[in-house]
């Protein structure tokens, strides 16, 4: 016999609350503690999780069986395709390691949420005890409303009440649980089994394990958070913390990074001007987005947050989504942008702003189309904060950007990347090409013609649309949107 925890994005064993009870109860009964995995490939495929971040959790799984392993936890990878044969999984696996209790953290998505009624049901019947806890939020979705008991639509009175309601507890990680059992020997690399080759892309740019989430974590605390508010619209620089990873399958706790910020800068929590407090919104921002999901499951399902939303007449011209996705717009910063996602799975949150604008604004794609790509290609795809980052930029989500903003990607790349050193980072074909093309690529595509000799050697396209023009057409095919602005 034995109790379990189930593990799912929640790959830590510090701060895991699952994981401290689990450790209880199995003291308390005197009973051993086995965790699990699931890999479901036909249901990560259904989510459009891309090979990069396969490769990533499946990674950080054999760096969490590893610390389980010192801990004398023994470890489990289970395989069925989707969630609809999860409860069979379960079931067989109970029996045969003789579960008596689950522990596992809640996760916030819809097919998430009914594959774990689904479990309650299941573990009701079978005799087995089931415990969620909330591991992905220091608030749990839910519990931040409004005085009238309704979830925030806006983010900053949402900012000013999840401050309201931490302020009155310390923020105090739960340590790594002492071992349960002498260590085990060293476990068995496991691997997803996955169906093609091309389901998985290496992530080894990207250390795994709670060591090196928790080095960044320190490293950014001490080095670059006290010019945080200044650097990190800076794609060139090393402004931000990179990271999204580690926060989206929970290898860090936002409880960690809250703790971690607060002990360089107490005075965050209260003070508008803290050096610390623009990331601290930027936390506030990851939960909003799962505070949101909770209340309106329907994001989940494709579904705009403002109902206007859905007479946008979008034009969804494949070629044109192509060249965004491949970065050939003949925008420069869109296209160093979609070169760095390309590249490394991970890209730049301004940059991100200025492509999803692009996309929705610009070319008229639909912005699901924009999600899907971004959910498959970034190492951090998660459904809450992309979804939210996806329609606050389309100008249809919750406490959006207003419909008749839309960023221009000249004067962006003029602000943000002055001297241009990130578009020649990733776009080495314009390594010569003057500071003033490069942030005007009209007056380039011009200059094709009368200096020929600068652009020989470049084989980077014309501008796909002219600025001003496709400005006009957004502005009346969003309009709308207009009710609500
Ligand atoms: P930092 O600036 O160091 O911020 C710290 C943490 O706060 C981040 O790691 C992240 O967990 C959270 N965070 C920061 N900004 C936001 C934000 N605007 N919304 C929600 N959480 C935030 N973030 C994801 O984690 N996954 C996504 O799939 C995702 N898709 C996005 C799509 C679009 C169109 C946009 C505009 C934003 C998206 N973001 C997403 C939010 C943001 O761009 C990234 O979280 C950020 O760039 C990650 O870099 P960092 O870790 O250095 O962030």
């Amino acid at each position: 016999a034995c109790v379990a925890i189930w593990f799912r994005s929640d790959l830590r064993t510090s701060d895991n609350q699952a994981l401290w009870l689990a450790c209880e109860a199995a003291r308390a009964q005197g009973l051993p503690l086995r965790g699990f995995y699931m890999a479901t490939p036909a249901q990560w495929q259904q989510h459009s999780v891309g090979p990069m971040q396969l490769d990533f959790i499946e990674r950080s799984v054999n760096q969490l069986q590893r610390a389980l392993a010192s801990l004398g936890i023994a470890f489990d990878l289970l395989h069925c395709d989707d969630f609809s044969l999860v409860n069979v999984t379960v079931e067989e696996y109970c029996q045969r390691q003789g579960v008596k209790r689950i522990f596992a953290g809640r996760e916030v998505e819809i097919n998430e949420q009914r594959r774990d009624q689904a479990l309650a049901q299941l573990t009701r019947t079978i005799g087995v005890g089931l415990q969620f806890t909330d591991e992905h939020c220091l608030l749990p979705p839910g519990s931040v409303r409004t005085q009238g008991g309704e979830m925030y639509r806006v983010f900053t009175p949402f900012f000013r009440r999840w401050r309201e309601l931490l302020g009155s507890e310390a923020i105090m990680p739960l340590p790594v649980p002492a071992p349960l059992a002498p260590a085990l020997p060293e476990p068995a690399e496991l691997s997803f089994k996955v169906s093609n080759q091309g389901s998985k892309q290496d992530s080894h740019h990207w250390p795994v394990g709670e060591g090196a989430a928790r080095q960044r974590l320190d490293s950014f605390i001490a080095n670059q958070l006290a010019d945080y508010g200044q650097e990190r619209d800076f794609p060139a620089l090393d402004g931000t913390s990179c990271l999204s990873p580690y926060l989206a399958f929970g290898i860090l706790s936002p409880r960690q990074c809250v703790a971690a910020l607060l002990n360089r800068f107490p005075e965050a929590m209260a003070e508008d001007n803290s050096p610390g407090r623009s990331w601290l919104a930027e936390l506030a921002w990851r939960e909003f987005y799962r505070h949101l999901l909770h209340a309106w499951p329907q994001l989940c399902m494709g579904r705009n947050f403002n109902v206007l939303g859905d007479d946008i007449v979008w034009r969804n011209d494949p070629q044109e989504f192509a060249a965004w996705c491949e970065g050939r717009t003949g925008y420069p910063l869109v296209d160093a942008a979609m070169r760095q996602l390309n590249q490394t799975g991970w890209m730049h949150n301004r940059l991100r702003m200025v492509t999803a604008s692009f996309l929705t604004k610009h070319l008229l794609v639909d912005w699901r189309w924009g999600e899907q790509y971004f959910r498959r290609a970034l190492i951090d795809g998660d459904l809450a904060a992309n979804n939210g980052g996806w329609q606050w930029s389309a100008g249809t989500g919750c406490d959006a950007q207003p419909y008749f903003r839309i960023f221009n990607p000249m004067s962006q790349s003029e602000k943000f990347d002055p001297d241009a050193s990130f578009i020649r980072r990733y776009l080495p074909e314009l390594a010569h090409w003057p500071l003033k093309q490069i942030h005007h690529p009209g007056t380039a595509a011009s200059s094709r013609f009368t200096e020929p000799s600068l652009f020989a050697t470049a084989a980077y396209p014309p501008p796909i649309v002219e600025h001003s023009a496709a400005r006009q057409r957004a502005l009346t095919a969003l309009a709308v949107l207009k009710k609500s602005a």
